[in-house]
């Protein structure tokens, strides 16, 4: 079935002049259904610049879709993403917001960078060769450019001397190194992460993470979906506690994961920790 536009926003906060401020991202009024299966209720939430924001939920609980849908790789049934402004996924006209073309989709998609569990490289790709491929084909950029900012990328995650390894000759923390660098080819406004070291093995969990916490020190705003509540309460600014597709309680990590207010947070941290 064609995706719905989303309701008008004209009476929500989105409709104000936002100043662009790379990185910014607001989420308002969302909504989301799979058939029957409301998975996002509502959800609202201020991203600010250099922010880094932990996601933290049930499994179910609609982070994955969450994180799709400021991808634009989901469609929402109403309310808006914006990034430092600019809806994704929508544009409006006067009142209404209307779907974008194909080609504006995957321009604004570049905007934000995705990690996703499985690392998701291309396997017939090498290294550095996964690393140029986005930013050939969507920027404007010559082949030796491409390469010299892939190598710099590469140095970034600690695997200079891995950009010829094709995905299966590398482990799978080096593998997921290789998707951030990947991710940050087309320096994204901002960067998703949904459970990046949940397929790795123990010991390499802490390359990754290391990868991760250089990023967020470098100031690019970065949403995490992670059950390593340890890391996030040591590099979030603000954590989000999702169940059920409705927000429960969001804060500072001394709050939500320290001493939450609502007892479905204390019953998951219980579970998790
Ligand atoms: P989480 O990442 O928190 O585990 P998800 O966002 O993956 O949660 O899923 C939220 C809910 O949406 C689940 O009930 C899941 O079964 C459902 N869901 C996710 N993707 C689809 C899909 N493509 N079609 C139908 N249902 C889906
Ligand atoms: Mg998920």
């Amino acid at each position: 079935a064609a995706p719905t536009a989303p309701a008008s926003t004209s009476s929500s906060p989105a409709s104000a002049p936002v100043p662009p401020k790379t990185g910014l991202v607001e989420i308002s009024g969302v909504h989301k259904s799979y058939g029957d299966n409301e998975v996002l209720h509502n959800i609202s939430l201020r991203i600010e610049p250099g922010q880094v924001v932990t996601l933290l939920g049930p499994s179910g609980s609609g982070k994955s879709t969450l994180l799709r849908a400021i991808n634009h790789l989901e469609t929402i049934d109403a309310g808006s993403i914006t990034i430092d402004g600019d809806f994704i996924g929508y544009e409006r006209r006067g009142e209404r917001l209307f779907e974008l073309r194909e080609k504006e989709v995957l321009q604004r998609r570049t905007r934000v960078g995705m990690v996703f569990q499985n690392f998701n490289l291309f396997p017939h790709l090498t290294a550095i060769e996964n690393i140029i491929e986005a930013p050939l084909g969507l920027k404007r950029v010559n082949r030796a450019q491409a390469l010299e900012q892939a190598r710099t990328l590469l140095q970034r995650v600690g695997l200079a001397d891995r950009a010829d390894h094709y995905p299966r000759q590398l482990s799978g923390g080096q593998q997921q190194r290789v998707a951030i660098a990947r991710a940050l080819a087309l320096e994204p406004d901002v960067l998703l992460f949904d459970e990046p070291t949940s397929a790795l093995d123990p010991e390499l969990v802490g390359e990754v993470l290391s990868v991760i916490r250089g990023l967020a020190h470098g100031g690019t705003t970065l949403i995490i979906v992670t059950h390593e509540i340890g890391f996030a309460s040591e590099i979030a600014d603000h954590v989000v506690f999702l169940d059920a597709g409705n927000v429960i309680e969001q804060g500072p990590p001394e709050i939500v994961l320290r001493a939450p207010e609502q007892a479905r947070t204390q019953e998951f941290l219980d579970w998790v920790i």
